[in-house]
């Protein structure tokens, strides 16, 4: 706890704030280079992403023996993954056997909520204050995830709503029986499209509150297939090496290998086979038919003219089809992966409710409005999303030199070094963080990536007597344009576009592109910086601290 001066008489070579997949494995890394490390997790349980989104169908999509750590060859070949695409709770037994596995256990502390982190010019150390006491540390690793700030949205009448409010992002761990009861859905992302099937089944009526259709692909999950395993096991280091150098703009880390060829290129025939042959296969093989989908326009319009064409076949309604089918650009939000959306609008007991024209305008005791319209029901489940890339850090309050919080330092969008890293905040690392490919990729492999640059910096500071590491002002601005003129080139960015990457889906967020996009160079430009002595860095070896950093 800390004593009246603010002190504490706990004190950490890293405090390391969260205990999902990045959060644990930076603990194990921190370790193994002889660092006395603590993770501080709010949670219940370890597992971030996959302790909270238990929610009915919660899923991943990316195949599992992609979607797995990579650090130890012992674990990826004793671990078996049942099914191709793995369940959330199948995610959740591999953490915790990992953190069994590596004695991890005992460097977590739960239950424990991070409120502040206020850096000691003097001391060259940071002062992590929680809920349960305080605790000194020389660095701290924000492992708070991207994908973790859950958002409800701001709707009248929300506290007199008398059913059962849900949110996909913070489910109960006691099952919810839905039989008998009329449901609404609100939201058809990622988790609004594995979610609703699942309740379709059985709740006596399912309302699906749209905002804006999205592109959903067919996941043909099934049984993971044993050859395909074995083969991999049996190279599992390359495989993991030729995923590493897929590119972000389709999705790093997948399974297939992306065409080199322009939708554009072939003819209509065979481009339909090849539309048709992905759509089967399932899951992101889709957006890799062809390499330009997401970057040229009309290419775009060629596969979303097929994804229309889809639903129309799959869904009976033809008014509900045409509702179903998006209007924006391929690739302006996260591509979602269902096992059944589209098929489930052919229910009896489902309805879409379009709220693209009328929004919710309210809700009262049994009754959730949509203009005009008071649609009756027992239970709402928010599937809405995430404050993505800044909320869960913005939610601490964290004061770097000068006592400069983040807020103010990212007051006109967040901007980093590398993603990693954020100019006048010494020793503090995010992983995945804005401005690096993050949730673009398969974020096991990029927490991975981060985690080992960090500790390897520490050594390096360790070997060379430096107390401090810092971004430059300049590398730090030199690192936003690049991000944003990769942006640039691709879809993702246009003006008609709106998503969590943009930051657009919550009010009053700056827009702006918070990923970069194109993981392999990213790799590799991190790695030439670490190579070159960390060019972009300012370290501080005397007592005093280096006094602000503006070159
Ligand atoms: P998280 O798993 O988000 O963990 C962060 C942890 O930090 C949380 O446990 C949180 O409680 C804790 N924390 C935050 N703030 C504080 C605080 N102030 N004090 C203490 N603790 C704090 N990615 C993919 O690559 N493929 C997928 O298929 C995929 N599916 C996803 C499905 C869902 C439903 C969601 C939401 C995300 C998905 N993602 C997927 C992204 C996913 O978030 C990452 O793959 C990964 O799990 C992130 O791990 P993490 O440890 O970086 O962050
Ligand atoms: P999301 O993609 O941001 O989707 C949120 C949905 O809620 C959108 O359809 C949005 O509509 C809608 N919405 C928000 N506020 C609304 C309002 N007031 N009224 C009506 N609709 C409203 O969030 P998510 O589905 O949770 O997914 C977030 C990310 O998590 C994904 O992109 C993915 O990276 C990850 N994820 C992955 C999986 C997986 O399959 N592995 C599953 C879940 C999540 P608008 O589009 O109009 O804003």
């Amino acid at each position: 706890m800390a004593n009246e001066s603010g002190r504490t008489n706990r004190s950490h070579d890293v405090v390391i704030v969260g205990a999902g997949i990045s959060g644990i494995y930076m603990l194990h890394r921190a370790r193994q280079f002889g660092l006395d490390a603590i993770a501080l997790e709010a949670g219940s349980g370890v597992g971030g992403t996959w302790y909270w989104n238990r929610y009915p169908g919660a899923r991943c999509d990316i195949q599992s023996l992609e979607y797995s750590y990579s650090f130890d060859e012992q674990l990826q070949q004793e671990w078996h993954w049942p099914e191709k695409y793995s369940s959330q709770a199948d995610i959740l037994d591999y953490l915790n056997h990992v953190c069994d596995r590596f004695g991890l256990r005992s460097g977590i502390q739960l239950d424990t909520r991070v409120e502040s982190a206020t850096y000691d010019e003097e001391r060259g150390r940071w002062l992590v204050a929680t809920d349960r006491g305080a605790i000194d540390a020389q660095f701290v690793v924000m492992a708070t995830g991207s994908l973790s700030s859950a958002n409800t949205p701001d709707i009248p009448g929300l506290d007199r709503f008398a059913g059962h409010l849900l949110h996909t992002a913070r489910w109960p761990h006691e099952p919810v029986d839905f039989s008998d009861q009329r449901v609404a859905v609100v939201g058809t992302g990622s988790s609004g499209v594995q979610v609703a099937p699942e309740i379709a089944r059985q709740a006596a009526r399912l309302y699906v509150l749209q905002r804006t259709a999205s592109h959903s692909l067919p996941s043909n999950n099934g049984p993971l297939d044993p050859e395909l395993e074995a083969s991999i096991k049996a190279e599992y280091a390359a495989f993991r090496e030729a995923n590493r150098r897929m590119p972000a703009a389709t999705g790093a880390g997948h399974l297939h290998a992306i065409h080199d060829e322009s939708a554009l290129e072939v003819g209509p025939d065979e481009r339909q086979r090849a539309f048709e042959e992905s759509w089967t296969k399932g899951g992101f093989t889709f957006t890799q038919t062809y390499r330009d989908l997401v970057v040229d326009r009309a290419a775009n319009a060629l596969a979303s003219e097929f994804i229309r064409e889809k639903i129309h076949s799959i869904v009976h309604d033809p008014t509900v089809a045409e509702l179903l089918t998006p209007k924006l650009l391929i690739g302006c939000k996260r591509m979602c992966i269902d096992s059944g959306y589209y098929e489930m609008f052919n229910r009896p007991n489902v309805e879409l409710v379009d709220v693209s024209e009328t929004p919710i305008t309210a809700l009262t005791e049994h009754h959730l409005h949509v203009g005009n319209r008071a649609i009756e029901v027992d239970a709402i489940v928010f599937a809405t999303g995430f404050d993505a890339m800044t909320g869960s850090l913005l939610r601490i309050d964290i004061r770097g030199r000068r006592g400069v919080t983040l807020r103010e330092a990212w007051d006109d969008g967040p901007g980093t070094y590398l993603g990693l890293t954020v100019a006048g905040f010494p020793n503090l690392f995010t992983i995945t963080g804005p401005g690096s490919p993050s949730a673009l990729t398969n974020v096991i492999m990029s927490a991975e990536h981060h985690v080992e640059w960090v500790t390897e910096c520490i050594d390096h500071m360790r070997r060379h007597g430096h107390r401090t590491v810092e971004a430059t002002a300049n590398a730090q601005r030199a690192w936003g344009e690049h991000v944003e003129s990769v942006a640039a080139t691709s879809l993702r960015t246009d003006p008609t576009c709106n998503s969590w990457y943009l930051g657009s889906n919550i009010s009053g967020k700056k827009r702006q592109f918070m990923l970069l996009l194109g993981f392999p160079a990213y790799v590799e430009r991190c790695a030439e910086i670490a190579a070159s002595g960390y060019d972009g860095f300012q370290f501080d070896t005397s007592p005093a601290g280096i006094g602000g950093v503006a070159t």
